[in-house]
């Protein structure tokens, strides 16, 4: 039923042109967002939407999971960097694109959202090559830098320059930015060197605060 529903959807996100690739496709298909949800919003696991987690946060809209995957450019193997892992939906679709020879850190700073996610990527069998890691991600993940891709899923009001300093030179930084509260602008930085970098306006977006060092304090808030 549930799986029906899920092929559905990802035909409407492919005929919308979101979905561009097989491998974002396969992904897609392949992922259950029902096991990404609190109990009372799994009815509605493939409407096109953002839903709520808890603590004021929210899972992503399908149509952005798939946008993200697409301008990443993900390949097997890559490691990557994720901010904001929610409930871990958007997480398990990267790990699925990059494979087992792949590695995503996905860093959340609110405790009892790190541990669900976590359990779902545990039952959903993505815990192999995810890491969730309870903190700032506005600091990026210094430890396991630099990263063939960093993607934020919630929006900083400017650029964290940590998370620039974290790519690989060929990477991809894929953020919204913007210090509207409703609506942002997606920001893709390609590092072509040392100290060069490439910065494209995807578009309007709304994503929930970046709090943190390199983001919008918490009393703002
Ligand atoms: N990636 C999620 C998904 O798959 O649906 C979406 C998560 S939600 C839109 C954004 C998340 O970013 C929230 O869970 C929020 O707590 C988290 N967040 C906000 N600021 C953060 C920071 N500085 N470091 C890590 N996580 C942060």
């Amino acid at each position: 039923m549930m799986e029906n529903e899920r092929i559905e959807l990802v035909r409407r996100l492919s005929e919308m042109g979101y979905i561009k690739t097989e491998k974002v496709k396969q992904a897609m298909l392949k992922v259950p967002r029902e096991e990404f949800l609190t109990e009372l919003n799994r009815p509605y696991a493939y409407v096109d939407q953002p839903l709520p987690i808890g603590e004021g946060q929210t899972i992503s809209a399908p149509h952005m999971v798939a946008m993200i995957c697409e301008i990443l450019s993900l390949e097997e193997g890559m490691k990557v960097l994720e901010i904001g892992t929610g409930f871990g939906y958007n997480a398990a679709v990267v790990a699925e694109i990059i494979g087992k020879k792949g590695h995503l850190y996905s860093i959340e700073r609110i405790s009892s959202l790190a541990e669900t996610a976590k359990e779902n990527l545990k039952r959903t069998g993505y815990s192999e090559n995810i890491t969730v890691i309870l903190g700032d991600g506005t600091k990026g993940y210094p430890e396991e830098a630099p990263f063939d891709r960093i993607y934020g899923t919630a929006s900083a009001p400017k650029l964290p320059e940590p998370l620039k300093d974290q790519l690989k030179i060929g990477g991809i930084l894929l953020i919204p930015v913007g210090e509207h509260r409703y609506f942002q602008d997606l920001i893709c930085i390609s590092r072509k060197s040392e100290d060069e970098y490439e910065k494209k306006s995807i578009g309007g977006v709304a994503f929930v605060p970046m709090i943190g060092d390199h983001g919008w304090p918490e009393k703002k808030i």
